[in-house]
């Protein structure tokens, strides 16, 4: 047979991968394993969200709809972003994506030529690389400091004369640590002073703990080369749905665009009517979502430090992210192997000798997961 694809077969496998194949072998052996590894909020869609998307569907919304998302949802976006997220958006700046995984993709591919160098903060989530790789640029890793979790003047050494984009995660997945002004003010003269296109991945906005988010198109003119990345998954527990959003200037929206009509044309049609009660409904559902995580967060941090771990600041998202000593393959192999607590390692985030752990699980799991890692 011929050669498949060499650009799709240089994509690495998540070395997340192992430690995930042998919690479900474990499980189908009928071992009790407590899963820390989940990347998904726990709650049920609400319900006023669900009985929107099935009236729609009632309705007969089960037809092709505009390519950049239905005109109730991308007004809904751009009301949002204007009066929640520190600068103004036409529905002409939003496209509706399946999912913010593929609002990630596409805008690397509006944006991203080959030579093009994409800078990704460590620890960063799984797919931003490979998204990079998908639209034909390489990767540049810049470490941010393991104690704080800010940036500093550092970055601007990862710079160079083929540096394109940028990527920011806050709330970030996986440190849960949340960027301050400094550090987004940082970001925003870097990208302004060489011409540089951020990419803003707030996903986990509406999780935050102890701090403020402060979205990066907010603060000056950031907005003009800004693409904010957002989506329904974790803010309404709605990742099965597959929506997300991209907000830009028209210029990269128009190329995200093409992307679209040409691959997905566009995130299922009555899943966006859905997307719209979420958006224009009652928010006290999100509110009581974050109180639940924030509970679980004082619990886990609280344990994790009793036993003697040092965390990245917890600050938001559903994740804490924990300091180990020696291997961290190694150390997640084990505590599967003797605690049958499933973790994802910090090497799949380009940071080893750090463990993820998601809290986005009972508090009686989490309890059980917390006593029987303090037996290993
Ligand atoms: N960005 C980050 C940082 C994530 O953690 C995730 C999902 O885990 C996504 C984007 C993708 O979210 P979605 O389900 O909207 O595609």
């Amino acid at each position: 047979m011929r050669r498949l694809s060499e650009k799709v077969a240089g994509i690495a496998p998540s070395a997340t991968i192992e430690i995930s194949n042998a919690a479900k072998r474990m499980v189908q052996e009928g071992i009790d394993v407590i899963s820390l590894s989940i990347g998904e909020p726990d709650f049920d869609t609400p319900k006023h969200i669900t009985d929107a998307c099935i009236d729609a569907l009632r309705r007969g919304e089960t037809h092709y709809a505009p390519s950049q998302g239905i005109p109730e949802l991308t007004a809904a976006i751009a009301e949002k972003i204007t009066s929640e997220n520190g600068f103004s958006a036409s529905p002409d700046q939003v496209i509706v994506t399946c999912g913010a995984k593929d609002a990630i993709y596409e805008a690397m591919e509006a944006v991203v030529n080959p030579g093009d160098e994409v800078l990704i903060l460590d620890p960063a989530w799984v797919s931003y690389e490979p998204c990079v790789q998908l639209a034909g640029g390489t990767t540049r890793h810049h470490a941010v400091d393991q104690e704080t979790f800010q940036l500093d003047d550092s970055l601007l050494e990862a710079v160079n004369g083929n540096t394109r984009m940028i990527v920011v995660n806050s709330p970030s997945n996986p440190s849960g640590a949340v960027l301050d002004e400094r550090s987004l003010q940082l970001v925003a003269d870097i990208c302004t002073d060489h011409d540089i296109v951020a990419l803003s991945d707030e996903i986990y906005e509406k999780l935050v703990y102890d701090k403020e988010h402060i979205s990066l198109a907010g603060l000056g003119d950031m907005a003009e080369r800004t693409i904010t990345i957002n989506g329904f998954s974790k803010a309404y527990a709605m990742t099965g749905w597959r929506i997300g959003y991209a907000v830009a200037p028209e210029r990269i929206i128009r190329q995200m665009n093409k992307v679209q009509q040409h691959t997905i044309s566009h995130p299922a049609t009555f899943a966006m009517f859905g997307a719209v009660a979420a958006l224009t409904g009652d928010q006290c559902c999100v509110e009581e979502m974050r109180r639940e995580f924030l509970q679980r967060r004082d619990y886990v941090i609280a344990a994790l430090h009793g036993m003697g771990y040092r965390t990245a600041p917890a600050d938001g998202a559903f994740y804490a992210y924990v300091k180990v000593e020696g291997d961290d393959m190694e150390i997640a192999r084990r505590w599967l192997r003797e605690a049958h607590v499933a973790v994802t390692p910090g090497s799949a985030f380009g940071t080893p000798g750090w463990e993820r752990l998601s809290y986005a699980t009972s508090t009686a799991n989490l309890k059980e997961a917390m006593y029987r890692i303090s037996t290993v």
